[in-house]
This record gives structure tokens, sequence and C-alpha cells, in this order.
């Protein structure tokens, strides 16, 4: 290493080095393939016996556009091996450069002089093309005076930089230099002992500390890092050997906090290290730069979170002990590991359950909870008037415990609205839990930990996000959950409903007892039968009907049109919807128990007025004089010249008036017609499709309440097969067969055939059918429909269309009481029938029904399959309760119980004289009138 100053030449042959800095005392290896740079090379340095010095300038692109003047040809640049980081910001310039326009380049006006230590020269086949390959060591600074071409390559006229000999004797003596050379020396040397621990050739630097002088050192040791372009040119430029000083020590000290900080990463990775896995090692290393940066989201400061969100949990003692041996496992675990994240997500779950959280329950206001029920619910006086004094015996009693409430209904009838209100009421928060197709325990219970993907049963699931431990909770269509090998719902839900259990339920993901004593629970469901009868027996179960038509009518006035309307950002103003045409929504497109589909229409008729108002706006706005407000969206719905008012803005109309107060759209025929499609049921319906005979109408109950089903019946040639469609279920099936086999029995006695001894099905087939084949049904109340569908086809006439009849058949022909009598009258009403027959056992049952429905209609009660269905009239206009008998069964004690409950009594005519007499003789006695035919 030369450290006595060199002789400089005062014109130098100038090597381009681009983005790169040369600076003093360093050595590059610089491959030459540009053709004046290979020429500068082979005539300077290559033929040359005596090896002269070169000068090596920096130069940067020059960004498109940039100033200066475009100068000869040939130059261009060469840069060292490895890469080269591109500068940035503008530095002092001297001259421009271009090849041709086509490179421009912007030369520094400091460069080194630098000494050639090796050379090489190597042609590139098949071109021909030569390259050299020239280690250069740099010597000291110059500057440019004057850039000009020799060839093609450049010349400098250069002026030396550095100090002589003299100077720097002098300069040494400076107290500041001497300081600062100290201080640089001092951090060169902590650099080394730090690189020491790494690296065995460090030794060589030290050595070198001791020998080259400070100013050299100073190049030396900046050359050797990675440093931007930028600052590698500072230090070039840094003449003056105390600002070379200062900034080199600057330098090297960021070189060696770097080397620290990335020491200090290493360091924590490999206390950690386990197996070395690639992506372990990245995660480490990603943790220990996150926590150098401050970045506190890692999974170490996850589980302190966790800890604390715990610790705020306010689990009692023994969960918590519980909970701090699982934390003690999780912090030993890596996340990685396969139980590290079901571990943590019990944890998790631990401390989101709300153990302690409770909403603040407010001194319970009865008047202000009835106001609050009947505002929100039409009728169901029973109903809210139970609900009542559930809440007053709460209000008595806190910690009461009462029944669970169940309410059991056809849907859309306000079960969960009503649960809700309760809720409202109590001030408590409200969840609902749906059990509908719960076949598994552990949906209730929860899975154990040992099992993959295991979860909290839905109770504690549900706990969890209504995050307090008083809600009301909804457990909706319980009356759904099944059984199967998988378990027994039903019997974990006896615990959970069980308030001598439940203050220690136990859930088997869980693991640990969560008290459920504080929860209030409400339980809805379609039906009745299918709930386990423990669990019904811990339940008290409010029935709601349907509605009638009158009723869903005065819901749809007062409760849902404001509420559709308010949904769709409407108001009375943009839309009205009359009642007469609510009645027709009821009467036409509605045939449900409950009064979604209702709600469902209105929201339809709310969507289209929607349109037309946010398509006013628009039309409004864009200001044209005369504009016609339609809808492409109602338009479609109303083509064919459907008529639905459209506004006319006139001339000079105040636009923004008009769009805050439009005139209202009233609903309309034509336009219910429009928007919800032609009418999707009539009265007529019945009629129409018992045009012939072997068809009856029969009333079923379904989840959805009561419903009519047609029975169609027909005979062709055969050989006496019976066949039966519509998805049926065995009991049905079965209900089919046994009606079949009594018909042919009493074939003589029903007319059907002169003597008993003739076979019916005689070389004929018959076909059940029932409508709706896309839908399952099930059940024995079909049996009286199918008998009266068997008479009607072997007998050839009708039957009347405006009855509808519902009741088990035995083989002897006994009418045995079915369920959902209520309902299956209700929906007869529906359908717009007059007259429906009924198991005689039932009519008990019709107390329930609504009493301007029953008044509208006639009611037959039916103890044997009923022998004068097929003979109009039955009985008179104004009975309510008509009793069909067939006197062969009869006794005078059945009789005699059955009048208490009716009005009138039919009777056929085959009743003996004896037992008439015997009969009017009783009516009389209740002050009944008594019709023979
Ligand atoms: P369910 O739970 O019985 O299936 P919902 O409680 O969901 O029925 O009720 C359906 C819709 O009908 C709700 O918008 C509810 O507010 C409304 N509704 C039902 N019955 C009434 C009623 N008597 N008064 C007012 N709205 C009612």
């Amino acid at each position: 290493m030369a450290d006595s100053p060199v002789e400089l030449p005062g014109r130098l042959a100038i090597l381009p080095f681009r983005n790169k800095v040369l600076l003093p005392g360093a050595i590059v290896r610089i491959r030459c393939t540009n053709p004046s740079s290979v020429k500068l090379v082979e005539q300077e340095l290559w033929q040359k016996e005596e090896k002269g010095l070169i000068g090596v300038l920096p130069v940067r692109d020059l960004e498109a556009g940039a100033v200066g003047s475009l100068l000869s040809p040939g130059v261009g640049s060469d840069s060292g091996e490895g890469s080269s980081k591109a500068g940035v910001s503008p530095v002092e310039t001297s001259k421009q450069d271009t090849k041709n326009g086509k490179e421009p380049i912007h030369w520094h006006s400091k460069g080194v002089a630098a000494r050639a230590l090796h050379l090489s020269r190597g042609v590139e086949k098949p071109s021909g093309r030569v390259t050299y390959i020239v280690v250069l060591e740099g010597l000291c600074r110059f500057s440019v005076q004057e850039l000009s071409t020799r060839g093609s390559y450049h010349v400098a006229r250069v002026s030396r930089l550095d100090m002589t000999k003299t100077e720097l004797e002098q300069a040494e003596q400076d107290p500041d230099l001497i300081a600062l050379s100290r201080q640089f020396k001092a951090t060169a040397m902590e650099l080394i002992s730090v690189l020491e621990q790494k690296q065995k050739t460090v030794s060589r630097t030290k050595v070198l500390l001791d020998t080259v002088p400070v100013y050299r050192l100073a190049d030396i040791f900046v050359a050797s890092f990675e440093i931007s372009f930028e600052e590698q040119l500072s230090m070039l430029d840094s003449v003056d050997l105390k600002v070379r000083l200062s900034k080199a020590t600057e330098l090297v000290d960021r070189h060696l906090q770097s080397i620290l900080v990335a020491e200090k990463i290493t360091q924590k990775v490999e206390g950690q290290l386990s197996k070395s896995q690639k992506e372990f090692l990245l995660r480490q290393q990603m943790r220990a730069i996150k926590e150098e940066l401050g970045d506190n989201d890692d999974d170490e400061d996850d589980v302190v979170a966790l800890e604390r969100k715990m610790q705020n949990a306010g689990m009692p003692a023994n969960i918590w002990k519980h909970a701090q041996r699982e934390l003690r496992r999780l912090r030993k675990m890596q996340p990685q590991q396969p139980g590290y994240s079901s571990s943590r997500a019990y944890l998790e779950l631990l401390a989101d359950l709300p153990w302690q959280k409770v909403s603040e329950e407010r001194e319970l206001d009865l008047r202000a909870a009835k106001e609050s029920l009947d505002w929100d619910h039409y009728g169901l006086t029973k109903v809210k008037q139970r609900i009542i004094e559930y809440l007053a015996v709460r209000k008595l009693k806190p910690d009461a415990r009462g029944p669970v409430l169940c309410f059991v209904g056809p849907p859309g009838v306000g079960k969960t609205s009503l649960a809700s209100s309760i809720a409202k009421a109590l001030n408590r928060k409200f969840i609902r839990i749906s059990l509908g197709g719960v076949k598994d325990e552990a949906d209730i219970r929860g899975h154990r930990r040992t099992y993959i993907g295991s979860m909290p049963g839905r109770l504690i699931d549900g706990l969890k996000r209504v995050s307090v431990s008083n809600p009301v909770m909804l457990l909706d269509e319980i009356d759904k959950t099944g059984s199967d090998v998988r378990g027994d719902p039903a019997s974990a839900l006896l615990e959970v409903l069980d308030p001598e259990q439940n203050k220690t339920f136990n859930d088997h993901y869980l693991n640990v007892p969560f008290d459920l004593s504080k929860v209030i629970f409400v339980a809805t469901a379609n039906r009745m039968q299918p709930i386990p009868p423990p669990l019904l027996d811990r339940m008290e179960v409010i029935e709601l009907p349907g509605y009638t038509p009158e009723e869903k009518l005065k819901i749809a006035m007062k409760h849902l049109i404001p509420r559709v309307l308010e949904q769709h950002g409407l108001s009375s103003a943009y839309l009205q919807i009359p009642e007469a045409m609510v009645k027709l929504i009821i009467e036409r497109y509605t045939r449900e128990a409950g009064v979604r589909n209702l709600e469902r229409n209105l929201a339809a008729l709310a969507r289209a007025a929607a349109v037309k108002v946010a398509e006013q706006a628009n039309t409004l706005r864009l200001g044209k004089e005369i504009q016609p407000i339609t809808t492409t969206l109602l338009d479609s719905r109303l083509a064919d010249g459907g008529e639905v008012e459209m506004e006319v803005i006139p001339m000079g109309h105040d636009i923004s008036n008009t769009y805050e107060n439009p005139s209202p759209m009233i609903v309309d025929e034509a336009m219910l017609e429009k928007v919800l499609g032609p009418p999707r049921f009539d009265d007529r319906e019945a009629a129409d499709r018992v045009a012939s005979p072997g068809v009856s109408v029969g009333l079923v109950w379904t989840s959805f309440g009561g419903e009519v089903q047609f029975v169609e019946a027909t005979a062709m040639v055969g050989k006496g097969d019976l066949h039966l469609t519509g998805q049926l279920g065995d009991v049905i099936k079965e209900s089919a067969q046994l009606a079949l086999t009594w018909v042919r029995a009493r074939a003589a006695d029903l007319n059907l055939s002169p003597t008993s001894d003739i076979n019916l099905l005689e070389s004929r087939d018959i076909h059940i059918h029932f409508p709706a084949g896309a839908v399952p049904k099930d059940g024995p109340s079909a049996g009286v429909t199918l008998v009266t569908s068997l008479v009607s086809l072997f007998s050839n006439r009708k039957v009347r269309a405006d009855t509808a009849m519902t009741g088990e058949m035995t083989l002897r022909g006994l009418v045995l009481p079915v369920g959902g009598v209520k309902d299956k009258v209700l929906a007869a009403h529906r359908y717009g029938i007059k007259r429906v027959i009924l198991p005689e056992r039932n009519l008990k049952d019709l107390t329930e029904v609504p009493s301007p429905i029953l008044s509208g209609m006639e009611v037959c009660g039916c103890i044997v399959a009923c022998l004068r269905l097929l003979r109009p009239p039955v009985c008179c206009s104004f009975a309510n309760v008509v009793l069909i008998v067939d006197t062969k069964l009869l006794t005078l004690t059945c009789v005699k119980v059955h009048f208490s409950h009716t009005c009138v009594c039919c009777i056929t005519l085959r009743m003996s004289k004896v037992v008439m007499e015997e009969v009017y003789h009783i009516l009389q006695t209740f002050g009944a009138d008594l019709y023979l035919f």
C-alpha cells in the first residue's frame, strides 16, 4: 500500500466508472467491454511497457431530458464486477457525454488516479471482440480541469487534490485532526473486534490500522462497505482531511451498528433454534426483526394479551387454575406444533366466555312491557297475557325457576318476535340458537377436544357471541331435533333446561362447568308432537294458532306496512297500500297460517315503489322539462299496457320540491297484478278440482300449519292392484289399503254393488294419487278422505266441493281423533271451504277456533265413516255442529255424550224407530232441533 504521495501527470486518460466510485487505497476489478474503454486500456496500459496512471472518473446515467451538451462519440463506461447502485440526487458535474445521443452520461468533476495491478486480455468468439479485465488500485484524488477526447476515449487535464507530504506533516499537528483520527481509530477498532469474532482475515486489517496513515485508512475502510453511490461520491469529494475523517467515522460507526443489530437478531434466533426448519428460522428472524422495530403483534405478545384477557374474564377460581395450566402448556409449545392452535382457540374461548358479565336488568315496568308487547304485536291476547304473568313473577322473584316458555305454531306467527320482546322488556340481550336439523348430541354439548376440528356446542358458542351470561336465549325449532347414532340432542337439552342441573352445565369441549342458570330460555316449535315428552314436561307450551284473514289484515295495516316502508326508506308520502289491496293480497297471493309471505309481498310492492322514487330523483336532477316518471323495472313488470299512475312534471315545475313531496303511489289491483304476478289462489280451486267422481278434499297438518290436500282416485282395466303415488310414507299407504278394504267389505251397504259377493276390483286396478307430488306426505289422518274418494269413485257420484274432511279410520270403520284440528279448520277457511267433517272426538277442540271463523262454517262430527256425505244437503244451514251417525253402531250413551256438545243432529235413515224417539227426547232436553232426511 503506497502511503507516500504519488506523482500525478498533468493529463490522464479517463476511464468512466458508471455509478460507482473508486476511492484511494481501494482495489477494483473492472471488465472493459465498451469499445472506447477497450481502446483506452489497449493504448494506455496494454501496449505500453511502462504502465502509467489512468484516471477513474465516476459517471452517472443522465435521465432523459437532463441538461447538458452531447459530446464526442465513442465514450461508454464500464462497471466493476458485481452490482452497482444507481445514484439519485444530482451531483456536481463537469461535462456530459453520450454515444451518438444514445446514452447521455454525467461526468463527476473529481476522480481518482489509479494504477493497474493486473491486466488480462480476452477475445470473444465468434465475434472476435476484444475485452480486458483490469485490476486497478486507487491512488490519489484529482479534479478535472478540462475534458477532451483522444481518439475514441477521453483524456483530461487534471490537478492534484491530495496534500503534499509537507502539507500533511503540518496538518497532522492540528489538535482537531488528532482528536478526529483518534475517534476514527477507536470506532474502526471496535468494528474490527466485532468482525474478529466472525472472520479470521480481520487480523490483517488490524495490522493496517497500525501501519497506514489515518487519512488513507478512512478511504480504505469506507471503500470496503456497501454504501450508496451518493455516499461514495461525497467521500470522494471530501478533500479536506477533517471532513473526510468525520464522514468516515460516521460510516464506520453505522456499519458497526448494523452488524451489532444483525448479531443480536442472530443470537436471538440461535437461542431458540430447534430442528432448524427453514420456515421456522425465517419466522424467528421475522420475530426478532419485528421486536427490533417495536412491532408488537407477534405470537409471544399475543399470548401475553391472551393472558391479560383471561385475567379480566372473571373466571371462578378453579377454572382460572385450569386455564393457567393450559396456558403454561401453550407457552411451552411452538406455534408450528400441532396442538398449538387448538390449545390457543380453547383458551380464547375461556377468555371470551361471559363468566361474570351480565346485562344490567332494569326495574321491570309491567305496564311498559305490556305496551311494548301491544305495540309490536297485534292480537295474541292470551299469549301476551301469559308473557306478562311470566314477567310479573320474575319481577317479584328475580331468581324464580319458572317454566321454560315454548311457543308452538306455524311459521310466521310471531314466535321469534315475541321472544325478542321478552328480552326487550327485561332489558337483556337476545340470542337465537337454531336447533333445526340438529341430530348430533355434540351440537348441543360440544365435541371433546381430542377430536380434530372439535368445537364447543351451540349454547356455549351462543353465550360467547352474546358475551353476557344472562341473555334471553331462544331455542328455535326445538321440535326439529332428531336422534340418531350420534346421540340424542334432546337429552342434552333436558340438562340445559333443568334448573337443578344447568348450574353446572358441562360442555365436552369446554370441559369445565358453566353456569347456565342465569339464562332465560324460550323455545319455539312448529309442532308439539315431535318434542320428546320429558322435554315437553320441562316447558310450558303456549300455542299460537295461525291468523284469520281479518287478523292478518290488521297486522298488515298496523305493523307490517309501516315496518316494510321504513325498511325500504319509504313512507306513506311515497307509497300507500289501501286496505282493500291488502285484503286481495291475503286472499289471492298468500295461503299461509302466519304472515311471512304477506310481509314478503308487501316488501315486493315497496321495492317497486323504491325503484320508482329513486329513479324519479334521478330524472328530476337531470332537469328535463317534461319527464314522465317511469322505471325500467316497473315498466318491465307493468308491460302489456298495465295502467299505473304516471306522473308528468309540468314545465317550470320546482324539481326539488317535487322530489321532497311526491304525490304518493297508490297501489291498485292492476299494480298488484303487475308486481306480484297473476293471482295465485282463488276460492274456486276446490270446486274446479272436485269436478269428477273419485276426488275428495282432505285436511292435513304440516309444519306450515293446516293445509288442504286433495285425494284423487281413478280406476282402470287391470288385475285388482292398488297403485299409490305422491311421495307417501308407510302410514298413509297403509291407510289407503285399509280404506280400500273397508269400502270393498261394505260395497253392498254402500250401494256400490247389488250383492256383497261381488268383487269391486274385478278386472280393474285402482290408482290413488295425492297431488303436490314433490311434497312428502305421511300420517293417518287421510283415512276418511280416502274412503270418501273411493266411495265416490265406485258410486260414480261427485263429492261435494265445499266439504273438506279429516280423520283416521280403523278397519272396522271407526273414526279416530286426529291432531291440529284448529289449524285444519283455519286452512279450510283460507281455501273458502264452508263445510268441514271432523272426528266426533275432535269436536271439543273447536273451542280453540276463533268464533268468527266457526260461525261461517258447518262442522260435522263423525263417529264412523259417513255414509250420507254424498247426498246433499246433510244438514240445515244454521247448524254449526252436525252429527252424522251410523245407527248400526250407535249406542244411546254415545249419542248422549255427543249431544252435550252439539245442538243439531243429523241421523241416517236407517235408525230404528225406538232409537230415533230416544234421540229426539234427548235433543229436546238440550233444546236442540232434529232434522231427519
Ligand atoms: P316465527 O318465529 O313464528 O316463524 P316471526 O316471529 O319471525 O315468526 O314473525 C314473522 C314476521 O311477522 C315478523 O316480522 C313479525 O314481527 C311479524 N308478526 C307476526 N305476528 C305478528 C303480530 N301478531 N303482530 C305484528 N307482527 C307480527
